[in-house]
């Protein structure tokens, strides 16, 4: 995690770095184009840089992933280190085209529109390529997997389903575009941009379902009036 995190800041800060320029040029004329240009050829090496890195980090979600199946399948430590060598060589020996994936698209969108003064669009591609790719059936929780609080007001991403309570994701991605899916091996990693978020009232009901469940087995020995009228209180306050 730590090195995504380190990914993430870094393309964060090569998308600040563009605007900050940008916005300072925004208030030098420019008859000849010449700060344009030179605007241009500086996002375009930030492009290039933020290629390298999205690289680096599909191939490290790779090892991730393979050294947890490495360590699934191997029954002993000898096995597990022969057989997590053979996975390392063969993912770093697949060449990966980091132009193609989502996050790349997604930071690319970033880059023009802040060039263009344009608001970043909710691109309808990002379905297209996400639905054909995003295959990850973790289990139902009602916690918010950032906050791991109990989700009260729950938004589902439409790209890969998992659910946010619905304050917390907005104020994340109001301030930060870099936002992306933070369920464990979620294989959603195009951005989260409030267009993903939509409401669920059958999510909503699932939660409730679950919080109810929940209590009934951690008060085993309350009375069960008591956890009723709990979540009576709960209702109340969602409403
Ligand atoms: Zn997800």
């Amino acid at each position: 995690m730590e090195f995504n995190q380190f990914a993430d800041s870094a393309l964060s800060s090569l998308l600040e770095t563009t605007k900050f320029l940008k916005e300072i040029t925004d208030g030098i004329s420019d008859d000849d184009g010449e700060v344009r240009k030179l605007l241009e050829e500086g996002a375009n090496s930030r492009l290039e840089h933020a290629e390298k890195i999205i690289e680096r980090k599909t191939k490290h979600k790779e090892l991730v992933q393979e050294m947890q199946k490495a360590r699934g399948e191997s029954t002993t430590v000898e096995k597990f280190g022969r057989t997590w060598n053979e996975r390392q060589d063969a993912v770093e020996r697949k060449p990966i085209n980091a132009k193609n994936t989502a996050e790349y698209q997604s930071f690319k969108r970033s880059i023009e529109s802040t060039l263009s003064n344009a608001e970043p669009e909710a691109n309808n591609s990002d379905d297209d390529v996400v639905a054909t790719e995003v295959s990850c059936n973790s289990a139902f929780s009602p916690y918010d997997p950032w906050t791991k609080a109990l989700i009260r007001n729950p938004v589902r991403n439409k790209m890969c389903r998992h659910i946010y309570d619905r304050e917390y994701v907005h104020g994340l991605i109001k301030n930060n575009i870099g936002i992306r899916c933070p369920v464990a091996g979620c294989a959603n990693t195009v951005y989260i941009h409030p267009a993903h978020l939509i409401e669920d009232e059958g999510v909503r009901q699932k939660i409730r379902l679950q919080v109810l469940q929940d209590m009934q087995s951690d008060t085993d020995d309350d009375e069960e009036e008591g956890t009723q009228e709990e979540v009576e209180q709960e209702d109340e306050d969602e409403d």
